[in-house]
């Protein structure tokens, strides 16, 4: 059975009918990665996602698979070694999804970083984060930095250090887990909200009472263990739990922007000083740079934090500033997008010193919430909170097997395993008349899948929303624009032109009534109307 918003009756009446070993709130990349981790270990697992698959932090992130460098100034050395070997793991499982990127850490006057800084810093990221040989760091003179960026202002620069990161799309990410998941027979489900937990008559929670979003309808699901993956929300239910003590959240609020490639025509993603003791990246993505972030504590609405004329021209300062262009304005920004980061509350510590690490904190009432952490350490985490879920369910179950699987779409044994099928899939599109580029944009989105999209003769457009509704549960039009293909952020005019179209294909495939369908693009254009809320300023 697909995994698609046609057999969402079906799905609803299954997650009502039977008990489930472990029930996942929050289809973020956390709780998506647990729905896989258990579904392989032979756990009887459901996810219910109160609106899309990673429409929380999980697509609002900066993009990259990381071991996080900046952490080594904290002395944060075991992080560093975690999420770094990490990122090794999530390149194996999805190489489709997982691209090296080449990093250029510029030396400048004035900057808080040295050359000697630089370079025992990225030996020592090298070094823990267990980095290939061949992605080692090499220092550059100032001649050499100048020429693998020639837009960095050459009055200030001194030299530079080039790594290897890795990029990716968040969302993509996620949504090729739950994908997995369900393949591997995991229930999930989104727009399904949890409005209640359920206890027992010893006061210990046995699942919980969820509302489906599209229909106002609520159901009753009962679990023998429940894991509160919400990310920001996480102390929400917690309080709804009646267990909020001790160790809490701290939201920190992230931004990017995006700028037309040619305003800022990088040759290669940068990640420099912004004079504050800070750094950003400036990452070149198809015809468009991106640059992100800040970090700035957050306490207003959690469901949609927004990018502020203050973060847009806090970035565009520190571009203007570093890079020899005309001086980029508020009009230049094309889309924007802004996530929270669900940190762990440290006392007197301000938002960028506090620790991205992990934790599971579980209630008296035996509510399991997990939280803080990275996109590049989701699968750990997603291990260890699947660890405590199964010790708790009592049960026995097979040991943890995501480290070697091989997520949907990213069945390759090598990158030459990975080259090969790109030209396989290049060739049969060229039989097909169709275009190089969009090939590759299908292969870095959908992997080994875009044979299914090659097989629909229907034209590129129609096929790719088509796999989308049949594959990747596009319950709502904003789900297809923004998380399963980013056109919302990348490719704003597109996406303009396409709300009406698809939005008339949803309402045939799905008998969708008109009102929820103008529902549906009234939020839709609001969402929009947020990413685009500068280019008329
Ligand atoms: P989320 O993705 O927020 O998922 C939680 C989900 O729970 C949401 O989808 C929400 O809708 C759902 N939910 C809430 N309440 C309910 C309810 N009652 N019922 C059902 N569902 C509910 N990490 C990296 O490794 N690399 C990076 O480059 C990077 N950059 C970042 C940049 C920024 C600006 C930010 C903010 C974070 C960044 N991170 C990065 C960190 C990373 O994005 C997060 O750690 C990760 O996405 C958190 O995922 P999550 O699943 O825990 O939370």
């Amino acid at each position: 059975m697909n995994f698609s918003r046609k057999n969402r009756p079906y799905f609803i009446q299954q997650i009502a009918s039977r008990p489930f070993d472990l029930l996942i709130i929050g289809g973020g990349i956390t709780g998506c990665g647990m729905a896989l981790d258990a579904a392989l270990r032979g756990l009887k697992v459901a996810l219910v996602e109160k609106e899309d698959f990673a429409s929380g932090t999980s697509s609002r992130s900066t993009k990259l698979i990381h071991g996080g460098l900046r952490y080594l100034k904290q002395l944060e050395l075991s992080l560093v070694h975690h999420t770094g070997r990490e990122r090794a793991v999530v390149y194996k499982n999805a190489r489709h999804l997982v691209i090296p990127e080449k990093m250029l850490l510029p030396i400048v006057e004035g900057g808080s970083l040295g050359k000697q800084a630089v370079s025992a810093a990225l030996l020592a990221y090298d070094f823990l984060a267990g980095i290939r040989r061949k992605e080692h760091r090499r220092m550059l003179d100032k001649k050499q930095a100048a020429a693998a960026e020639p837009l960095l202002r050459t009055d200030i620069l001194k030299g530079g250090g080039l790594y290897y990161e890795y990029r990716t799309d968040d969302a993509r990410l996620t949504i090729e887990i739950a994908k997995s998941a369900y393949k591997e027979g995991a229930l999930l489900l989104n727009y399904i909200e949890v409005v209640d937990f359920r206890y027992d008559d010893k006061n210990q929670i046995n699942g919980v009472i969820a509302k489906d979003t599209l229909t106002g309808e609520c159901v009753s699901i009962h679990a023998t263990v429940v894991v509160n993956a919400t990310g920001p929300w996480v102390d929400l239910l917690r309080q709804k739990d009646n267990s909020l003590y001790g160790k809490r959240l701290q939201l920190t609020k992230g931004v990017h922007i995006v700028i037309p490639f040619d305003k800022l025509p990088l040759q290669q993603a940068v990640y420099f000083d912004t004079g504050d003791g800070r750094m950003i990246f400036a990452i070149p993505r198809g015809h468009k740079t991106y640059i992100g972030t800040t970090d700035t504590v957050y306490n207003q609405d959690i469901n949609r934090p927004t990018c502020d004329k203050k973060d847009a021209q806090y970035l565009l300062d520190a571009v203007n500033s570093t890079f020899n262009i005309i001086p980029l304005k508020l009009q230049d920004i094309e889309s924007s997008w802004a996530g929270l980061r669900p940190l762990i509350f440290e006392e007197g510590k301000s938002p960028a010193d506090i620790s991205r690490k992990d934790e599971i904190i579980e209630s008296p009432t035996g509510l399991i919430s997990i939280a803080g952490g990275k996109l590049t350490g989701y699968r750990l985490m997603a291990e260890k909170a699947v660890n405590r879920a199964v010790l708790k369910s009592g049960g026995l179950f097979k040991d943890c097997s995501t480290r070697s699987y091989r997520l949907s779409g990213g069945d390759f044994n090598s990158d030459a395993d990975l080259k090969k099928s790109l030209d396989g899939f290049i060739a049969i599109g060229m039989e097909k008349a169709l275009p190089i580029d969009l090939i590759c944009n299908w292969f870095y989105r959908y992997g080994k899948n875009t044979e299914i999209l090659l097989r629909d003769d229907a034209s590129p457009e129609e096929a790719e929303f088509r796999y989308c509704l049949d594959h990747e549960m596009v319950t709502h039009l904003s789900d297809y624009l923004i998380r399963r293909t980013g056109k919302l952020y990348f490719d704003r005019i597109k996406s303009e032109i396409l709300i009406d179209k698809i939005a008339e294909t949803m309402r045939r495939e799905f008998s969708i009534s008109n009102e929820i369908i103008v529902k549906m693009k009234t939020e839709t254009v609001e969402q929009y109307q947020l990413a685009v809320r500068f280019v008329n300023s």
